[in-house]
């Protein structure tokens, strides 16, 4: 329904009782820098096949105007806090540090959590799912957080949705409750959208959510049926600990892994530094001369150096050439490099938060460089 303002100065439509489709924030046609804005003429002219130019211009040419994701958690979340539903929290499972939510329990009390673990694609031939699905319920209560399940996909895969859909109407089952109101929460860029897009292909009207890898893509509830369940999609959450969230659209698709990840091996030998793109940098420290063994998975788009030379003046002289993913305006968000020794241990990783994680064959020590503002964890090996 259209409601028109017959008596505003401009013959401008506002009011509209419609939501974007792609973000579910609600059209207007009045502020073209505020959310949800749509020329009137394109709204007439597309009937019920329209999308805020917001998501069109983020659809057709991956363009998002920061200024407007602007999002009030409090509300959004505020709402959903008060009941009893089930939350599925999106987690991706090549970036578990950026991507877990620790406070899940408290920001919905009242609710059960279920976990899926997307992107399970990245290490398909590197890890079974039953054997990551183990590592992950281990990770999530070394956390304190309470899950009902975890299930490990990859949305990308046609025959990820009938799984989780058997999931969620078995725990409508359990808890004697066929409408069960479903919400998906999940830190931007875990694949939450892509995810729903897949479920609802299983039902007569599949959503259109906008995807992409641009902060703040869905800005309000995108409400939908899924067979009896009433299904929720809230905007992405973010976590000023991972690199991605200080990153503009050219750096992201460098970082954020689209296919499997070749695992990049190599020997170190005292003093030898590899550099992660411009993220960070680690140096062998050894008084031996034995070798150090480390497999590096980060996005195959990101580029690994390996020196002996000063790597804090190597970092001086290329980070804006060979190091330039981040860029100085990213760099300056992201801070300084900040040093660290650490010992790691055979089986562990050493995890760069929404960059990429590096095991170690045997014991050792390594300074590490990070920039400022990434989160670094080091944890019993997941692959
Ligand atoms: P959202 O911000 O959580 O809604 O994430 P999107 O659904 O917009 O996806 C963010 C990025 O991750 C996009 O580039 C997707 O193509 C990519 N993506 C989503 N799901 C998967 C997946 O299962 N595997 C891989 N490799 N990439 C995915």
């Amino acid at each position: 329904m259209i409601n028109t303002n017959k008596n505003s100065s401009t013959d401008k439509v506002y009011n509209i009782d419609k939501k974007c489709p792609g973000c579910g924030v609600e059209i207007q046609t009045l502020y073209e820098d505020k959310a949800g804005y749509i020329k009137e003429e394109v709204l007439k002219q597309r009937g019920d096949n329209f999308l805020c130019e917001r998501c069109y211009r983020l659809k057709h040419y991956n363009e998002i105007n920061k200024k407007d994701i602007s999002i009030d958690f409090d509300k959004v979340f505020g709402e959903i806090s008060k009941e009893k539903n089930l939350i599925v929290n999106v987690i991706d499972a090549f970036d578990l540090l950026g991507s877990t939510i620790k406070d899940i329990n408290n920001m919905f009390p009242k609710s059960k959590v279920l976990v899926i673990a997307n992107k399970y694609d990245l290490f398909m031939r590197s890890n079974r799912p039953t054997k990551l699905r183990r590592y992950l319920k281990e990770y999530l209560s070394f956390n304190n957080i309470d899950y009902c399940d975890v299930i490990v996909t990859s949305s990308l895969t046609n025959d990820s949705a009938f799984p989780i859909y058997n999931a969620l109407c078995e725990h409508a089952k359990i808890n004697n409750k066929k409408n069960l109101n479903v919400y998906f929460v999940g830190i931007t860029n875990v694949g939450k959208s892509t995810l729903l897009n897949t479920l609802s292909s299983l039902t007569k009207n599949p959503l259109s959510l906008t995807t992409s890898n641009q902060v703040g893509t869905t800005q309000d509830i995108t409400r939908y049926k899924l067979g009896d369940l009433n299904v929720g999609d809230t905007p992405g959450y973010y976590n000023k600990g991972q690199a991605t969230y200080y990153l503009d659209k050219k750096s992201l698709n460098n970082v954020i892994p689209k296919k499997f990840i070749k695992p990049r091996v190599y020997q170190l030998y005292n003093n030898d530094t590899i550099f992660i793109n411009g993220f960070g940098y680690f140096t062998y420290i050894s008084e031996s001369d034995d070798k150090l063994g480390v497999t590096i998975y980060v996005a195959n788009t990101l580029m690994l150096y390996r020196t002996k030379n000063d790597p804090r003046e190597y970092y001086q002289k290329h980070k804006d050439d060979l190091l330039l993913v981040p860029n100085k305006k990213e760099r300056e968000k992201l801070g300084e490099m900040y040093e660290r020794e650490i010992d790691v241990n055979a089986k562990e990783e050493l995890v760069l938060s929404g960059v990429g994680f590096i095991s170690f064959n045997k014991k050792a020590k390594i300074i590490i460089n990070t920039l400022d503002n990434i989160d670094i964890e080091i944890r019993n090996a997941m692959i």
